[in-house]
């Protein structure tokens, strides 16, 4: 994988005494630095001049407001009663479907927050205030988890926190093969690093700076061998001539490289976009394969495809999963109860239910 070139690193005041500034440092002393006071930040006086050219200046500033939410899930759909904690917004990587095009188009600054023990303190107060539930909690709902690692160093602080914790299953989901910090720590169990998957030619075309099929297949093993708990997330899965064919390549290559066991779970979901998304994706040269299939406007206000073909797609994804990984447990990320009685031949009664399905024996 190709390593990020920064042009700045841009530091509220305030900042430049945290851990992460020092890793920053530490790991890109070329990029110029510059301190910025916090008013000129939060007015906007730092311009950011559209969603590509952000994510080449790195803004390292206290996050103000909670860490730790809900995942909102999508209107109407099945939800799987997941955590979502943001220690950073933007990604350095540059998908061509990526949803924060659209979500962060007011705001696309590639900002790191500096206060993690903030972070922390917040995860830690609410598993300390429900010992007996067990908790899913990711890192990766607005920013890659992993992909800023070599630079940050998040996840010397994060895992060892979390692997401390009696109630929780920490998600780390990723795109890139940035694992080598996390090789060097002891997950004991609580950390599951997960990985979206794509066919190589869909990694070309329309995942830009991210780790090659190859490059993420060999960091998910390393990760399996030093005690990590596996997830996959084909996500989203796109129809095309000859789908088939590189989606049950992909299933294959995945379980022939890893051992199924070791596996937390494996979700399945199709390409959508808002409108709003649809456009930016246009704009900014999506490929012909995102862009050419028929989709239609469900309940939720996104775009996808007819649901017949929804379902087909799954159902045959399911069947090269099941033979290749029998007893591994697969959901669908946003959708509705008749696409999981469809293809499951059940739909969970509540998101409770699904959330208490996916956790692990521990
Ligand atoms: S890796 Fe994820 S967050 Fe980053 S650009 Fe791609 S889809 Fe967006």
């Amino acid at each position: 994988m190709v390593p990020f070139k920064f042009e700045e690193i841009i530091v509220e005041q305030g900042s430049e005494t945290s851990p992460i500034f020092y890793n920053l440092r530490r790991s890109l002393p070329e990029v110029p630095v510059r301190l910025v006071a916090p008013d000129d930040l939060a007015a906007g006086r730092e311009p950011v001049r559209g969603f590509a050219a952000a994510k080449k200046k790195l803004v390292l500033a206290r996050h103000k407001g909670e860490f730790l939410k809900k995942c909102p899930g999508s209107g109407g759909q099945v939800c799987c009663n997941y955590f979502v904690i943001n220690f950073a917004s933007n990604c350095p990587m540059d998908c061509s479907y990526c949803y924060l095009q659209d979500y962060l188009s007011e705001n696309p600054a590639l900002k790191v927050f500096s206060n993690t023990d903030d972070l922390l303190a917040e995860a830690g107060a609410l598993l300390a205030r429900h010992r007996k539930l067990l908790f899913r909690i990711g890192t990766g709902e607005i920013t890659d988890s992993l992909a800023l690692d070599p630079y940050i160093g998040f996840s010397r602080q994060a895992v060892p926190f979390f692997a401390a914790q009696p109630n929780v299953l920490l998600e780390l989901k990723t795109k890139s093969d940035c694992v080598d910090d996390l090789l060097k720590l002891d997950p004991k169990g609580r950390v599951v690093v997960s990985w979206s998957m794509s066919p190589q030619r869909v990694i070309e075309a329309d995942e830009p700076g991210t780790a090659s099929l190859e490059e993420r297949l060999r960091a998910a093993r390393r990760c399996q061998d030093a005690g990590y708990r596996l997830g996959f997330h084909f996500d989203p899965m796109i129809e095309y001539p000859g789908w088939e064919q590189d989606y049950r390549d992909l299933v294959e290559r995945i379980f022939a490289t890893v051992d199924w066991r070791r596996v937390s779970w494996l979700s399945m979901g199709v390409l959508r976009a808002t409108p709003a998304l649809k456009r930016a994706m246009r704009e900014r040269g999506a490929s012909a394969r995102l862009l050419a299939g028929e989709q239609v406007l469900c309940r939720d206000g996104k775009l996808r495809y007819f649901q017949p073909l929804r379902v087909q797609m799954y159902r045959r994804m399911l069947g090269w999963i099941r033979s290749a990984a029998p007893a591994t447990k697969v959901y669908l990320c946003m959708e509705s109860r008749e696409v999981w009685q469809d293809v499951f031949g059940y739909a969970p009664g509540c998101e409770k239910e699904l959330g208490d399905l996916l956790l692990p024996g521990m």
